[in-house]
């Protein structure tokens, strides 16, 4: 049984009330709890030493990243963040100076988004450090941006740069707040997801079945990282291909229906002069992710092996 089989499992008979508009299998889970005009974004995330940082990583850059990840899931949606809980897992034998530098840059990054950290608490693990975040936040009524909607004809975009984030950025990336607010405010983005698991694994969560992707290789944001760890050939991925299935991007990737592209770019440069934006592809009615790239045309796959094909 791989973890998608289990989750599939455990997920098939879940107890659901009335109030849940968004279940599992998306960046968030959304209730309606009656606030007026608003809806509550609900994720818990996790973070495990030797999975999501080394033991040698900065301690509060630790921190930073525990809660960072689920806020960008929350910018995901389109939502603000409100509040948190913290568990935290400690093996015996623990250094405490670490653990309040790891507190220390959860707690910064709290703050700086206007987070409150509301409580939680310790336990012991008998293998390594794992910090666990529970976050809710809000989103106006009729805002939220789930994975589902995609359009054939609609563009693809996403913010930032790709790739190489294995060299420090999963550890300091900014989550995409103010951005992912802006977007689900101004402009009738059809779905967004944040890029976790690479383009390759994360494109096809938002294609529906008979769907797919044409991607211009020559419009991907390739960051400076994954050009670099390609020319020292620490990895024998190109960078374009780094840039295309490395994961942990926390970058926003979402559709946008045809006409609206110049209105976007546009807007974003006054709105995000230093964050970049591409527009990368196009969803087509043919299943696959097609990736252009000058005379010949690949097909990607969502573990990132790529096929090689004769150009078209
Ligand atoms: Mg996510």
């Amino acid at each position: 049984v791989d973890e998608f089989e289990l989750i599939q499992k455990l997920t098939a008979d879940l107890p659901k009330q009335e109030h849940l508009l968004v279940g599992p299998g998306d960046d968030c889970a959304v209730l309606d709890l009656g606030i007026p005009g608003k809806q509550l974004l609900f994720k818990t995330d996790a973070v495990v030493e030797g999975i999501h940082f080394d033991a040698t990583a900065d301690p509060e850059q630790i921190g930073h990243k525990a809660i960072a990840r689920p806020l960008s899931d929350v910018a995901a949606m389109g939502g603000t963040p409100i509040s948190c809980v913290v568990t935290l897992g400690l093996p015996p034998g623990f250094d405490p100076d670490k653990i309040e530098k790891i507190y220390g840059g959860l707690k910064n990054t709290a703050a700086r988004f206007q987070v409150s950290v509301a409580g939680g608490e310790i336990t012991t693990n008998p293998g390594q450090i794992f910090i666990n975040v529970a976050l809710i936040g809000t989103i106006d009524c009729g805002r939220v941006l789930t994975r589902q909607g995609a359009e054939a004809g609609d563009g693809i975009f996403v913010t930032g740069e790709l790739g190489g984030s294995i060299s420090g950025h999963h550890l300091s990336f900014k989550p995409r707040l103010d951005e992912g607010r802006w977007l689900a405010a101004n402009f009738p983005i059809r779905s967004m997801i944040d890029l976790s698991d690479g383009l390759s694994g994360d494109l096809p969560r938002l294609l529906r079945e008979g769907l797919g992707a044409e991607i211009l290789a020559r419009a991907v944001p390739i960051s400076r990282e994954a050009k670099l760890r390609s020319r020292q050939t620490l990895t024998e991925k190109t960078p374009l291909l780094a840039a295309l299935t490395d994961g942990e991007d926390f970058e926003l990737l979402f559709l946008l229906p045809r006409g609206h592209s110049v209105a976007l770019l546009d807007g974003w440069k006054k709105q995000f002069p230093d964050v970049r934006l591409s527009c990368i592809g196009t969803v087509v009615a043919r299943e696959g992710i097609r990736i252009k790239d000058q005379d010949r045309s690949w097909t990607l796959k969502p573990n990132g092996y790529v096929h090689f094909k004769k150009p078209q």
